[in-house]
């Protein structure tokens, strides 16, 4: 072949988004996860304690603001050129001996992966942790071919190990303690020593002896990148352990999968994008593994490099041109480390590989907000605007979930072909606050709620869809006579100042 570029597989007639689709809504997931304490605890401690880092090391920085400035211009401006930059970086990657193959979604990005392990005739490949190839569901993928993906990140290791599935972007076990990860290794590794405790430095030291058989033996890596760069064809690995180092450095072939939003225009860029990372992730000044490497370097390193380019969505968030800066994140994991429903229903909730406010946007741009599975996502979330102080690109989550959901109401509106409950409030409030003499008509009717509260007053149970706000608390009956009522009565010829009048300010209303 002339060139060393795979156009993926055009015909193949499949097409999936992987783990992209929540399998219930978001609701019903988190009423099940707020009932599990441990995982509260858990996350409550670790999303505390990670979050009171980033504080400390964000405030050293005079400069902080300026550079997540030039973060979110340099996202953007990628976002804006990014067809002219893939070419780009396609041209500096397979110059220096890569070779790339195109994805258009999970299904085809499995199948590329799976033949490029199958032509190296191994059966056996070691993992780098790795958003992308989570997303598209790799492991399940290759688990059904016969091929065993070990993971070598800690956290995906102790997931993996329990049959479990990643609750956070960076710290995919946050949901369990030291004392069930040493269960877990006592009950799934092949060879531990049963005395095993729960202190930290023991744990790692029974994951590193499980996994340096591992390293040695594996002859294909796979991995994610976290940044290509546009000018050099260079792709970038963050990491805080250094298996990602052993992962790309020790086998013979190394296969890495990225989805196309993640490329840089320059190299310079990193300067910016290597500050804001770790001081927004772990807390951290620097990070402590930062691999880059450029095509193939002979007789160092893996010789047979690939690059599968994912779209599985993208473009299709791409060419919303109000959500589409989801695409700048930079997967550090701040924004769901202050969000107080991340926080306290964990990231199984959200049923996508991303969870937290970032997943509430981005799978359902990926996916279109058609899609049932994850059309609740963005409702999951108080709109409290945490997400978008702590986010070091500057992603509007906030504005662009309101954005979403309308686009819902809009689809469900489409689908119902009637008004729906909500439609019929919202026009009976436009009719009511139109005119005053619309609004006394209404205000007559406030004695009835007497009736509808009983003797305790408090009204327990609205119906339909009003229904939902009495779930969780009770609401106060509702005065014998409206503000304005009262306003006019007082002011009736005759009727006391209002600052003694002795029956100002007394409306059961008010009293409740
Ligand atoms: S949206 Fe922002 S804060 Fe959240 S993970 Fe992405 S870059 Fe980090």
């Amino acid at each position: 072949m002339s060139s060393n570029t795979f156009l993926g597989m055009p015909t193949l007639p499949v097409f999936g988004h992987g783990n992209l689709n929540a399998t219930e809504p978001f609701p019903q997931a988190a009423h099940r996860e707020l009932g599990n304490e441990q995982l509260r605890a858990n996350l409550g401690h670790a999303t505390h304690t990670i979050r009171d880092k980033r504080l400390k090391v964000v405030a050293e920085l005079p400069d902080w603001e300026d550079m997540r400035d030039a973060g979110s211009a340099i996202k953007n401006a990628t976002l804006a050129n990014l067809p002219a930059l893939l070419e780009q970086f396609e041209t500096n990657f397979t110059a220096r001996g890569g070779i790339i193959h195109w994805a258009r979604d999970a299904n085809e990005a499995n199948q590329i992966v799976t033949a490029l392990i199958r032509e190296t005739g191994e059966t056996e490949v070691v993992k780098v942790k790795s958003m992308a190839t989570q997303e598209i569901g790799l492991n399940e993928y290759l688990e059904e071919q016969g091929i065993a993906a070990y993971e070598t990140d800690l956290a995906e290791l102790i997931v993996q190990l329990d049959h479990d599935k990643p609750s956070h972007i960076l710290v995919p076990a946050i949901h369990k303690n030291r004392s069930q990860v040493r269960e877990i290794f006592l009950r799934e590794m092949p060879v531990v020593d049963p005395n095993l405790t729960d202190e930290p430095a023991r744990l790692a030291e029974a994951a590193r002896t499980h996994l340096r058989k591992k390293f040695l033996s594996a002859k294909v890596a796979i991995s994610g990148a976290n940044f290509g760069l546009a000018d050099t064809g260079t792709l970038t690995v963050v990491e805080s352990e250094g298996n990602g180092r052993m992962c790309l450095t020790l086998p013979e072939t190394l296969i890495t999968v990225m989805g196309i939003e993640k490329l840089l225009p320059r190299w310079e860029d990193l300067e910016v994008f290597m500050q804001l990372l770790p001081r927004s992730s772990t807390g951290e000044r620097m990070n402590p593994y930062t691999s880059l490497w450029t095509g193939v370097t002979p007789g160092d390193g893996p010789q047979n490099v690939h690059l599968v380019m994912l779209d599985n969505g993208r473009t299709a968030a791409l060419a919303d041109e109000f959500g589409r800066t989801a695409l700048n994140c930079i997967r550090c994991s701040a924004c769901m480390n202050v969000c107080p429903v991340y926080e306290r229903t964990g990231g199984h909730a959200y049923g996508s590989t991303y969870p937290g406010p970032i997943g509430a946007i981005l799978s359902p741009l990926m996916t279109g907000i058609k899609s049932e599975e994850n059309n609740s996502l963005p409702y999951a979330s108080s709109l409290c605007g945490a997400c978008f102080d702590a986010c070091p690109v500057k992603i509007n989550i906030p504005e662009i979930l309101v954005h979403l959901r309308g686009e819902d109401v809009d689809s469900q509106r489409a689908k119902l072909k009637v008004p729906s409950q909500m439609d019929l409030m919202m026009k009976g409030a436009e009719w009511a606050f139109s005119s005053g003499a619309h609004l006394n008509l209404l205000e007559k009717g406030l004695p009835l709620g007497k009736f509808a509260a009983g003797r305790d007053k408090v009204i327990k149970k609205l119906p339909g869809l009003a229904g939902g706000w009495t779930q969780s608390r009770d609401i106060p009956a509702p005065p014998s006579q409206s503000f304005r009522q009262w306003w006019a009565k007082e002011h009736q010829p005759g009727a006391a100042a209002i600052p003694g009048n002795s029956s100002a300010g007394t409306t059961e209303g008010e009293q409740a």
